[in-house]
């Protein structure tokens, strides 16, 4: 079967029925030709664009990026494909239909084999992505959390660690491993049920967070063992700020107000040595201390 005759009245109402917004840029970064973008739930109408040069509607660091990857395509010859994000706001004189909110593209830039007005020239196809991309995002979130305490989980810490030791490795940055552990929590649960061993838990995730600088990375390991890496962060400091988590856990588990219980934690703590080969051998060594602090009573901070 042969494909059927389009006149050029038809192809241009093809092209501008195409859902995605197709762009033809040239090299300096002039819009030559708009097509497309019929979809207004996800995209502006884009047609008063032609004849501008990107940097006229955008700001120079979003300029920057378009020019580079229209270089990227056009060096490569083929198809070059790129993730970004531009909201209405970013791109002057669209007019108002269409979505507010910062959107995530995949642009798919198609290097063209002819020169536009004298310039070499891509054709650039922009899809809204994100729908897929806040998926991701929040799977991804959902992946790395632990549900009970919203605290970062095992899997989370692990990369941390690795990447933290990395840079030890390489820089000799310091960073403190803390281990710590609810006493006596079976005892808990045994006399007031497993729900009032959670809220226990999620109280000590609350210390963590309180305690704790945005930078650090406390995490429930599993059960009621928690641990926090504590990047640029000395044993002496370290030690200061676990006596801190300790006492304030004591204040904080009082007041959930459990009768007959006075629940406290224990803590170990390591930090990164020159003879490490692995993250494992620093946080054996915390869980080593944690053991300690067990054995010697409970509701104190023992240094590796
Ligand atoms: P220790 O002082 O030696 O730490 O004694 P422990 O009773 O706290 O016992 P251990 O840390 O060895 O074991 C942890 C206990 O915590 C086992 C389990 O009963 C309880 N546990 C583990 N995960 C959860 C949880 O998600 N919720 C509740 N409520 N309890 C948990
Ligand atoms: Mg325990």
């Amino acid at each position: 079967m042969t494909s059927p005759c389009f006149s050029s009245q038809q192809l241009s109402a093809i092209l501008a029925a195409l859902p995605d917004p197709v762009f033809i840029l040239t090299r300096s970064g002039r819009y030559a030709a708009v097509f497309g973008g019929s979809d207004l739930r996800y995209y502006h109408d884009g047609s008063g664009l032609v004849g501008l040069a990107i940097g006229d509607v955008l700001e120079p660091e979003k300029t920057a990026f378009f020019l580079g990857e229209i270089a990227t395509a056009l060096h490569g010859g083929g198809l070059h494909i790129v993730e970004y994000t531009l909201s209405g706001s970013d791109v002057k004189g669209l007019k108002k239909e269409g979505p507010d909110e910062p959107i995530w593209f995949e642009g798919r830039v198609q290097a063209l084999a002819f020169q536009v007005d004298g310039e070499d020239a891509v054709l650039w196809v922009a899809s809204n992505i994100t729908p897929r991309h806040e998926l991701e995002t929040r799977l991804r979130e959902q992946s790395e959390t632990d549900p009970l305490t919203g605290l970062a989980n095992r899997r989370k810490l692990m990369t941390a660690l690795q990447q933290h030791f990395e840079l030890f490795s390489r820089y000799r940055t310091p960073a403190t491993i803390l281990t710590f552990d609810i006493d006596h929590l079976k005892h808990i649960n045994d006399r007031h049920g497993h729900l009032t061993g959670d809220r226990v838990i999620t109280a000590l995730a609350g210390v963590c967070r309180d305690e704790l600088r945005c930078n650090d990375i406390p995490a429930r390991f599993g059960g009621d063992e928690f641990v926090a890496l504590l990047p640029q962060t000395d044993r002496q400091s370290a030690g200061a700020i676990a006596q801190r988590i300790r006492q304030q856990a004591q204040r904080v588990f009082a007041q959930l107000g459990i009768p007959g219980v006075e629940a406290t934690i224990s803590i170990g703590l390591s930090e990164f040595e020159p003879a490490d080969t692995a993250f494992d051998n620093a946080l054996e060594r915390a869980d080593n201390a944690l053991y300690r602090a067990k054995e010697q009573g409970r509701n104190q901070v023992v240094l590796s």
